[in-house]
């Protein structure tokens, strides 16, 4: 039996099914990371293994106990679950350093350095510990809500959002310290994310959840290079998704002749690639002579971000379409550094890397 699990967890908001019925099996002292867009149930789902709302139906167990069995529900507060909401929610009477030493004893050894040392954690300067709350800009509020939540020493952890109020540098700093802090508590962790990047870089296991429902349960990488559909793939990531025909672990389509990651024999099938398994190679018209198995195409796009550049490239040859129309109109979007960025009319060639799926 896992650590944390749900079974067939069901809540209604009047005639809205926030959660339809999922299922979620979290080991003792990993980090799952919970993405989908807006209004999906993740808030929701949260709340409900917190204890901060029962679900209609359904069995939360946490280390072998049931939580929600209706009137013997265990209450929030002797569930040993720590909580960070989005809003910090923090008490706001309170001095920071009462804040995250909220949940020390008061005559505790060591209270006021193990108070600093959280606030160290998770980037506090120590001269903010005498100010209030109202008195931190919002990163910093949340920077406060985890050190909190860390304090209480909690057997599983819920991060609703908690690094939405930081900036870009701040964020990814953060999250990768929150996670070695995590680790070496060896405390569970369930992390609600809007940003994909975050839930792949953080956790062990990623949930997409659409509609009240888990689309797709498992690690990163399976989720990025094998997504059960376009839903998850394009939540994920960009995706490249062609019309093939796919026999003896390779497909055919207007990308050319291309290694999958499926044995099955599929005549109308569709292939997913990532944008940065396409390599992109300048050349010029008179570098397509002579090369039929190669694939070539033209800019007719590119914007400039920085370290990388989208690319969208109108293919003008397909070395082995599925049939004569595969070729087609729709611009490939792909990636390139920002360094190399090409310019808009140059022909590039082409070259898939690794397997579609
Ligand atoms: P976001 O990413 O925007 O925070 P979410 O995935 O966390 O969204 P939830 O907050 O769990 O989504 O909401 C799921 C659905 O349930 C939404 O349609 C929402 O409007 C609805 N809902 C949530 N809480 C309540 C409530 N207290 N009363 C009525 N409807 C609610």
């Amino acid at each position: 039996m896992s650590f944390l699990e749900l079974s067939g967890v069901a809540k209604n908001y009047g005639p809205v099914a926030a959660l339809a019925g999922v299922d979620l099996q979290v080991e003792s002292g990993s980090r799952t990371a919970i993405v989908g867009p807006s209004g999906c149930g993740k808030t929701t789902l949260l709340r409900l293994i917190a204890g901060f709302e029962a679900p209609d139906r359904g069995r939360i167990s946490l280390d072998g106990k049931e939580l929600a069995n209706g009137d013997a529900a265990v209450p929030a507060h002797r569930r040993g679950i720590g909580v960070v909401a989005q809003d910090g929610a923090l008490f706001p009477h309170l001095s920071i350093a009462d804040n995250i030493g909220f949940g020390i004893p008061r005559n505790a050894d060591r209270r006021a350095e193990h108070i600093v040392e959280l606030a160290y954690i998770v980037g506090l300067d120590k001269a903010v510990l005498k100010r209030r709350p109202h008195e931190l800009s919002g990163g910093q509020q949340q920077r406060v809500a985890l050190a909190r939540a860390m304090a209480m020493k909690p057997r599983l952890m819920l991060l609703d959002e908690p690094f939405s109020a930081l900036d870009t540098g701040l964020r990814a700093s953060m999250r990768k310290a929150v996670a070695e802090l995590l680790e070496e508590a060896g405390i569970t962790t369930i992390l609600v994310t809007h940003d994909q990047a975050e839930a792949l870089s953080f956790a062990s296991q990623v949930a997409v959840m659409r509609e009240g429902l888990f689309s797709q349960v498992g690690t990163p990488r399976e989720l990025y290079f094998q997504p059960r559909d376009r839903m998850v793939a394009e939540f994920l990531g960009d995706a490249i998704i062609v019309p093939a025909r796919i026999a003896d672990g390779f497909a055919a389509s207007r990308l050319g002749r291309i290694a999958v990651d499926t044995k099955e024999r599929r005549d109308v099938a569709r292939i997913m690639l990532r944008p940065e398994q396409v390599l992109i190679k300048r050349t010029s018209r008179e570098g397509m002579s002579g090369t039929p198995d190669m694939l070539f195409g033209e800019v007719t796009d590119c914007e400039f971000a920085g370290s990388v550049c989208t690319v969208a490239v109108r293919l003008l040859n397909s070395p082995d379409p599925p049939d004569a129309a595969a070729i087609g109109n729709t611009p490939l979007i792909l990636r390139k550094t920002g360094m190399d960025a090409p310019a808009i009319g140059e022909i590039v060639r082409l070259t898939v890397t690794g397997k579609a799926h």
